[in-house]
Parts: C-alpha cells; sequence; structure tokens
C-alpha cells in the first residue's frame, strides 16, 4: 500500500473550495479524509459547492459532502465532523493528520489555522478566492508562517468573505484543486527549500498564474527570531 493510501487529510471548510479539494485528493488515492465544517446547506452555496444538490438544502455540509464521497469514491474513509475548528480543538485534530488543507472561508479563522499548525508541525494547505483572484500555499513545518507574509487578519469591515463579495464557482474550483494538489506534491515526498515556502496567485479576470516566493521572516512577531519558545 502507498503512502498516499495511508495518509489521513483533514479539510477544514466542506464548501467552495472543499468540494473541489476533496474531489482531488479522494481521485488521486488519499485512504482517509476527515471533513469539519459547522454550516448547513444553504441555496446560495449550490452553483460553485459541488457535493450538494438541492435536496441537501438545510442539511449539514459535512454529511452531505460525505455520504457523495462515500458513494463515488467507496475505498476513502471519510469522517464527517459538524464543528467549527478553534484554537482550542486544533492542535489535538491536526496532530491526527499528515496534513491539514485550509478550506475555510473568512480571513481571521485562516490565522488561527494556520497559527495551530505552525506550532504543531503539522504541514497546511492554506487558500482563499477573493473577486477575481485565487491563491494557494503551502505552510511546512519550520517554514514561513503565514504572519511571514500577511502580517495579521485584516480589521474585519476592510475584507469581505466570499458570501459579501461574489465569487465565481469556476475560481473556487481552481483555487481548490491547486490546494489538493501542494497537499499530493508534499504527501509525495516532495518539500520547499528549507524556510522558504511558494505562495501561487492566480488571476481568473487575466487566466494568468505566478508564483512568489515567501522566506521565513526574522522579524515575525509569531515565529521569528526573537520568539524561539515557539520555535
Ligand atoms: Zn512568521
Amino acid at each position: 500500500m502507498s503512502a498516499l493510501h495511508q495518509a489521513r487529510v483533514l479539510v477544514v471548510g466542506a464548501g467552495g473550495l472543499g468540494c473541489p479539494a476533496t474531489l482531488q485528493l479522494a481521485r488521486a488515492g488519499v485512504g482517509a479524509l476527515t471533513l469539519c465544517d459547522p454550516d448547513r446547506v444553504e441555496p446560495s452555496n449550490l452553483h460553485r459547492q459541488l457535493w450538494h444538490g438541492p435536496g441537501d438544502v438545510g442539511r449539514p455540509k459535512v454529511v452531505s459532502a460525505a455520504e457523495k464521497l462515500a458513494r463515488v469514491f467507496p475505498r476513502v474513509a471519510v469522517t464527517p465532523l459538524q464543528l467549527r475548528v478553534d484554537a482550542a480543538q486544533a492542535p489535538s485534530l491536526f496532530a491526527d493528520h499528515a496534513l491539514v488543507v485550509d478550506a475555510t472561508d473568512g480571513v481571521e479563522g485562516k490565522f488561527v489555522l494556520a497559527d495551530a499548525a505552525w506550532l504543531a508541525r503539522v504541514p497546511l494547505v492554506h487558500g482563499g478566492v477573493l473577486r477575481m483572484q485565487g491563491q494557494a500555499m503551502l505552510l511546512s513545518p519550520g517554514g514561513p508562517c503565514l504572519r511571514c507574509l500577511f502580517e495579521g487578519p485584516p480589521a474585519l469591515d476592510e475584507v469581505p468573505t466570499c458570501a459579501q463579495a461574489g465569487v465565481l464557482g469556476t475560481l473556487a474550483g481552481i483555487v481548490g484543486a491547486m490546494q489538493a494538489g501542494l497537499a499530493l506534491d508534499y504527501l509525495g515526498g516532495q518539500r520547499a527549500p528549507a524556510g522558504e515556502a511558494e505562495l501561487r496567485v492566480f488571476d481568473g479576470a487575466a487566466f494568468r498564474g505566478r508564483k512568489v516566493r515567501v522566506r521565513r521572516r526574522a522579524d515575525c512577531g509569531f515565529c521569528g527570531l526573537g520568539t524561539e519558545a515557539r520555535a
């Protein structure tokens, strides 16, 4: 049995990013998927969340997604957890998995997940979509943290959530698949140079992608030198 078949991957969010990410991970042969999401399916989700149909409206997203995954990929063990992953639960939940995919909406929760993964030394694939731009990045143990790139969450009124801003379903599909690709690269043994990560940005309007090299910052307030207790 390959390492991929034995890998347990945690996907936080069973919506616009989590649906395409789990599709690609299951298709590639990941052995076990844990899905976390506190929300229920809403009619406005249906255009970009492929596991959910009109008959699922009102049902927990994780139950709807796990059901469809089990039907299409019976060999993948899927565990649905209807909960919001917070800083208190994250360490034990993350430690039980080879890798975490952050497929959540909203900005603030992404720092909670990325901080917890960095401290637990569990790799996390960050991802986000806003308007016509999407991005994905693998954060590896010992590499840069999310705050080396973005110093901290923006003010809550500065960045609308996807539901507020409107998101093209196709762009969410592309970014979810990009996240799955980064996860599969890592699980397959690919590693970034020490202390580095690569931010992948996809501009949906220009239909153009670019890569940005991200280095661990000595003056990062979270993981930088002077905060050795965390490293
Ligand atoms: Zn940092």
